[in-house]
């Protein structure tokens, strides 16, 4: 799992989707929510130990607050890729999904995209479900949808602009090439994966 640290979709026209953020803040009462459920007596069927009702209470608190995640879910999965569908007509993504990157009808210019750091939060994005999102829509609009076998490709060590290939490190998040072409790491891979 090297390609962890990428927590967004970076786009060939600069765009960058990040994760929506509010998440964090449910996910901590859902650790608080739990801490509390297990310091209650939970159901033992061997035992015939019946659940309390102050358990049973929590684990309705945490249940809901486990569906308000996976509907934020949801929510974030099919705004973004509606969005993404309705002004392109090509989308071609990484095996893994990380970086997905899109084609726009007219071209657009590349605009400094801004850092995102380290974030444990992509584990909870369901990328798995905005790539299939994004794939069903696009069927539906009449799109063709691209996977990049990477390993051929080398998306992340190729430069876009002169193609020569040059390995990077993890924590070399600036693309610069001899060439004089410089970018953010994963603009850059996005737009070798969509030449
Ligand atoms: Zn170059």
């Amino acid at each position: 799992m090297t390609q962890l640290y990428a927590i967004y979709i970076a786009c060939s026209d600069g765009t960058v989707v990040e994760n929506p953020r509010p998440k964090a803040v449910t996910q901590s009462k859902i650790r608080i929510a739990s801490k509390s459920k297990r310091r209650k007596t939970k159901p033992d069927f061997k035992k015939k130990i019946k659940a309390s009702s102050r358990w049973k209470k929590a684990n309705r608190k945490v249940a809901n607050l486990q569906r308000k995640v996976s509907a934020q879910r949801q929510d974030w999965v099919h705004k973004v890729a509606a969005e993404i569908v309705s002004s392109n007509s090509l989308v071609a993504t990484e095996k893994l999904n990380i970086k997905a990157l899109v084609r726009k009808p007219k071209i657009g210019f590349l605009r400094k995209a801004q850092k995102t750091g380290l974030n444990r939060s992509i584990l909870d994005v369901g990328m798995g479900a905005l790539r299939s999102a994004i794939e069903y829509k696009l069927a539906e609009a009449g799109g063709i949808f691209v996977e990049v076998p990477t390993q051929k490709v080398k998306p992340s060590q190729t430069c876009p602009q002169c193609g020569s290939q040059k390995k990077k490190e993890l924590s070399e998040r600036i693309h610069s090439c001899s060439c004089g072409f410089t970018c953010d790491r994963d603009l850059a891979a996005a737009q070798v994966m969509l030449k």
